[in-house]
């Protein structure tokens, strides 16, 4: 009999649930669904798009090579999908349809009204609700989440599929759609598509870096970190890929030869743990913040303050380079993440979900899940966040992370000039009054005490 495999973010045809079960139960063809009005309600970046879409071609060819035909079809919204899924499976007298689960609310709502579809846990190392606490509920709080995924790891590393194998060749005639590229092209689009290339990446990483990831990851300069988030996202790259380029060196055991191992490990087990919270709490799909009292939060919203952050114009260097940084490359340091969006949320109090969405709206790595567990965690608003009275001084943190204000040069050339004393706060002592580069928009001792007292008076 012959099945579908629908890809959604899942694009790879290595170590896949659902594809490698699919071509265990027969002949094989493909789908994808392009959705662009539900991307543009979801906030996708264009610069997401374009690389989703550059990957798709890349897929399409690895799937020819295997004899699997891949039909691309634009259907602009979810909702039309389970209809056009119901024609085309009788067209091609298909028997099931194969899919890796995904685990935000509306996707769920569109699996649900899909006949016949057969789901696999792919996006995660553990299937969701499989972790669990001794009471049987999902966990809150990350340590804790931490060490049961530990556990399981000491006793077994989830390994990653064998390679699927060429098929009989089998003929489709359903025509593909095609969709405008250029729509989405982004200036700067360099970062590279391909399964091949996103190894490669990989292997680098843990052949040369992650020995001192713990040392290297929260200096923007460097660049210490693996810059694969992008690729875990849309799926080009596994995360038990990831897990088993990890441990090679030790026969595929959990084991650590070096510091930085154990600290990558507990980043990628972050990820895991924003996914399950997603999947177990599904409030946080729906803008709510996942701890209640939170909601009546006095924002500040002030338009200009929205306007200078998002623009890189705020006068506070750190911030203002981790801004451009996002507009230009699609992409920016997990450090600067933390404190540019505990600037908006405290200094400026603005509402964290309008921060979620710009940078939505502007990450090659935009992920519901981590983005919103990021944001929730530096507004003091989510689960195992922050707590509130601990607010980031951005000046302090700049000199800390950016000691020589190598990465504000690189993003802000107006500074370029500046030594490593003066680049982090050009204006204190009334100096540099001749610089090309805005004023601080705020107050941060100000705006600090103003922030404890809006979540004091909760
Ligand atoms: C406000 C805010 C928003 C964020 N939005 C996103 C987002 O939309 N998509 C996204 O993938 N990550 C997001 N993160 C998490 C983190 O900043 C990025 O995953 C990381 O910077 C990606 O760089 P890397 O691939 O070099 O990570 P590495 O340091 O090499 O880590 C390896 C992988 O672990 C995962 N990871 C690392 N840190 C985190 C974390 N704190 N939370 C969840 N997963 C993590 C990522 O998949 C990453 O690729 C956000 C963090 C904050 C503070």
């Amino acid at each position: 009999m012959t099945q579908l495999m629908w890809f959604r973010q899942d694009l790879r045809i290595q170590d896949n649930s659902a594809l490698w079960h699919a071509t265990q139960a027969g002949q094989c063809i493909a789908f994808v669904a392009l959705s662009p009005k539900q991307w543009q309600q979801h906030n996708d970046a264009p610069i997401k798009i374009d690389f989703y879409l550059r990957q798709l071609e890349s897929l399409k060819d690895s799937l020819a090579q295997k004899n699997i035909p891949l039909i691309i079809k634009k259907i602009d919204e979810w909702q039309d999908i389970p209809h056009y899924l119901e024609q085309l499976t009788k067209e091609l007298d298909i028997e099931h349809i194969y899919a890796n689960a995904e685990l935000g609310i509306h996707e769920q709502q569109r699996d649900q009204a899909v006949k016949n579809l057969k789901l696999f846990q792919d996006r995660t190392l553990f299937p969701v609700k499989s972790i669990r606490n001794k009471s049987n509920e999902p966990y809150k709080v990350f340590t804790p989440f931490k060490k049961a995924c530990y556990e399981r790891l000491h006793h077994d590393v989830p390994s990653c599929y064998p390679s699927i194998e060429k098929q009989a060749k089998i003929d489709c005639h359903i025509q593909s759609d095609a969709l405008d590229q250029k729509d989405y092209q982004h200036k700067q689009a360099h970062w590279n598509v391909t399964e091949e290339h996103a190894h490669q990446l990989l292997n680098t990483f843990i052949q040369d870096d992650v020995k001192d990831y713990n040392k290297e990851r929260d200096f923007p300069a460097y660049a210490g970190t693996s810059q694969l988030s992008a690729y875990l996202n849309i799926g080009i790259l596994s995360a038990r890929q990831c897990l088993n380029a990890l441990f090679a060196p030790y026969d595929g055991q959990m084991h650590f030869k070096h510091d930085g191992e154990q600290t990558w490990l507990d980043e990628l087990l972050w990820r895991e743990f924003y996914q399950h919270v997603l999947y177990d709490f599904p409030k946080v799909s729906k803008h709510l913040p996942f701890k209640d009292e939170t909601k009546k939060l006095k924002w500040e919203n002030n338009e200009k303050d929205f306007k200078a952050w998002s623009e890189g114009q705020t006068g506070i260097p750190i911030v203002d380079a981790g801004m451009r940084q996002l507009l230009s490359t699609g992409w920016m340091h997990n450090r600067v993440r933390m404190i540019c969006a505990m600037f908006l949320t405290k200094n400026l109090l603005v509402d964290w979900r309008k921060g979620e969405q710009f940078f939505m709206q502007h990450l090659i790595d935009g992920d519901l899940a981590a983005n919103n567990g990021g944001w929730q965690w530096s507004a003091s608003t989510g689960t195992d966040s922050v707590p509130y009275f601990r607010i980031f001084n951005p000046i302090t943190q700049s000199e800390r992370f950016d000691p020589k204000g190598d990465y504000i040069k690189k993003w802000i050339p107006e500074l370029k000039q500046l030594d490593e004393k003066q680049i982090h706060d050009p204006y204190s002592k009334n100096a540099n009054a001749h610089l090309d580069y805005p004023k601080p928009i705020c107050d941060l001792k100000k705006t600090r005490q103003r922030a404890l007292e809006a979540f004091k008076s909760l």
